[in-house]
């Protein structure tokens, strides 16, 4: 059955939740650490198409409740307009682990232009040297480009470091 707020829909599925739709400030995204199991929340965040301003500010208002109640956060298959979120504002990553997302690549040969699934243990070496996965293209089979920058939209895998004083 699927929960309904705002635009944003919630589905159950095994082990996870499904958020699919827009985030906006009608999710009240901070309720659904109710949710959590065993102290981990697990969403899969492959439907969000869209996050406003003020759906960012009650994601961030998420993950601080889940850091005062000692709620870990898993994220998987994030959206391409999540992790844009992830890299602008530092205090969208709070509590959460980013065991996978969707980046943008491109195909040189034919012109395919897609968002692919990157698992994040599977690539960590690469990712941690900001360097793009390969990947085949589904279209004619040739290897893809990555069609961003890696050293910005790999950004949100770098930890903090934690400034001096
Ligand atoms: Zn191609």
């Amino acid at each position: 059955m699927t929960d309904t707020r705002g635009r944003l829909n919630i589905d159950a599925g095994p082990g996870q939740w499904n958020l699919s739709g827009s985030i906006d400030e009608t999710s009240g995204l901070t309720e659904l650490l109710a949710r959590a199991q065993g102290g981990l929340l697990v969403l899969d965040l492959a439907g969000v198409t869209f996050i406003n301003s003020l759906g960012v500010r009650d994601w961030i208002r998420m993950q601080s409740e889940a850091g005062r109640q000692h709620i870990a956060i898993e994220l998987r298959r994030v959206s391409e307009p999540i992790i844009h979120q992830l890299n602008m504002i530092i205090g969208t990553r709070g509590n959460s682990r980013v065991a996978s997302f969707f980046a943008p690549y491109a195909c040189d040969a034919c012109g395919r232009e897609e968002s692919l699934l990157i698992d994040v243990a599977a690539n960590a070496v690469g990712l941690a040297n900001l360097v793009a996965p390969a990947m085949p293209c589904p279209e004619c089979g040739a290897q893809m480009a990555f069609n961003d920058f890696p050293e910005r939209y790999f950004s949100f895998l770098v930890p903090e470091t934690p400034r001096p004083g």
